[in-house]
């Protein structure tokens, strides 16, 4: 039976739960509102299933992580580039498995606003995949559905480190999955987004329908975080410098806690396929992207390098050195630290206005920040941007 400080170390996978035969495993929200098990002793038979595909439990390292491929990418489509968060890596790989019969897994937002993840041959759920969603999605028994269709169809997963890693656990190597995993800094509740998401939909007077983190209209690199409401309304403002609760995300506030004790970094990875952004890229490079997206693309496996192989010619790409990528993405290679105000912001969560605690806890330079977003509000954001470079 599973037993080591789950508040600590737990992915929050689900992967126990699925396993168990005598359904003695219940997976539910903490305080915090991340996903914890719960053991019913009376049920348990001690058959330690749970304990062969828990991810904490089964961390391996895989090979050396810079002696792989590493590139510079990005789709050549511009149009379906813009609708996703980096460079357009996952859109073409899903095309590959819809095209050839295949299944693709991923996280698309339920409608309360939820990320989840689906198993899907269907193009329009795929789509809804793109963009990043930046808490913890629910992979509820996807690892389950894999297993039973594994045999009679090539199947892609796309998710954090952590959930790879139990999918991998939980349906065994098999020639017919494939995994893209995408460089994670950490995870917050749902918790906590359901609370802001709330506290928008009070102030707009409407339910929240979509909302997007990193929309492109000024460019990837400077992403502006978008929410649409049921009544037409939309709130538009510069992410990283102006939005809340993409402010404490980044700030790493209200991380899972096995998100700073995470195994998954560095040589840790195993998807076949691992994606990010290309944080640091060139002038050069975004002029050629026309700003609208650049991944970093590893390709971690011999499967990974195949099934890139197969979908190359969608692509713009070159070599790159790891060194390149890693200085501007740490977090690639080493667990983020804990934030101090973490604990204090979770002991509030439930007693005060989210917005005050984030505000309370992150660090801002509000006067810089209230110009940038001044010059947003105005257009001139962009020029502005370019001419200081
Ligand atoms: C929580 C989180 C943290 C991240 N941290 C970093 C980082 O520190 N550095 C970095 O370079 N990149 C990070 N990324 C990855 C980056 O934001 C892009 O998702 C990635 O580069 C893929 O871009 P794309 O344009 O190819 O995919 P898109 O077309 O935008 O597709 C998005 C893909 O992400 C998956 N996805 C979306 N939300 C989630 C979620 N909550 N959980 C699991 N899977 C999800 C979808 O299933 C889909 O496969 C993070 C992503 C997430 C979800």
């Amino acid at each position: 039976m599973i037993n080591f400080d789950f508040n600590q170390n737990c992915y929050g996978c689900r992967n126990c739960e699925n396993i168990c035969p005598k359904e003695a495993i219940k997976i539910t929200e903490n305080n915090e509102g991340f996903l914890m098990p719960i053991i019913d002793k009376d049920k348990c038979i001690n058959c330690g299933l749970c304990d062969k595909i828990c991810p904490y439990l089964n961390f391996k390292n895989n090979t050396d992580l810079k002696k792989k491929i590493w590139y510079s990418c990005y789709w050549n489509d511009i149009k379906g580039r813009n609708e996703s968060t980096s460079g357009g890596i996952f859109p073409v790989l899903a095309k590959y498995f819809l095209d050839n019969n295949g299944l693709v897994c991923g996280c698309i937002w339920n409608e309360e606003m939820k990320p989840i993840h689906i198993l899907t041959n269907n193009i329009e759920e795929v789509n809804k995949m793109k963009g990043s969603k930046y808490l913890q999605s629910d992979i509820s028994n996807v690892a389950k559905q894999i297993k039973e269709k594994i045999n009679d169809r090539i199947i892609l997963f796309t998710g954090t480190p952590c959930q790879i890693a139990a999918v991998k656990l939980f349906v065994g190597e098999h020639k017919n999955l494939y995994t893209c995993g995408l460089i994670c800094e950490g995870v917050p509740s749902y918790k906590v987004w359901k609370k802001y998401v709330n506290s928008l939909e009070k102030k707009y007077n409407s339910k929240m329908k979509q909302a997007s983190f990193r929309n492109k209209e000024l460019g990837w690199d400077s992403p502006v975080a978008k929410y649409k409401f049921d009544n037409g309304k939309e709130r538009k403002t510069l992410s990283f410098t102006y939005d809340k609760y993409v402010i404490g995300f980044l700030q790493g506030l209200y991380y899972r806690n096995s998100c700073s004790n995470c195994q998954y970094k560095g040589d840790g990875h195993n998807s076949d396929i691992l994606i990010g952004d290309l944080w640091g890229a060139t002038k050069q490079q975004l002029e050629e992207t026309k700003y609208k997206g650049i991944s970093a693309v590893i390709l971690n496996s011999d499967k990974g390098k195949d099934l890139f192989e197969k979908v190359e010619n969608n692509f713009s790409y070159k070599k790159i050195v790891p060194e390149k990528v890693i200085k501007y993405n740490r977090l690639l290679i080493q667990a983020i630290k804990k934030n101090k105000n973490r604990d204090k912001f979770y002991e509030n969560l439930d007693n005060m206005d989210i917005i005050q605690n984030i505000s309370k806890n992150i660090n801002e330079n509000k006067y810089k920040n209230f110009i940038k977003e001044v010059l947003y509000k105005t257009k001139v954001f962009r020029l502005v941007k370019d001419l200081k470079k």
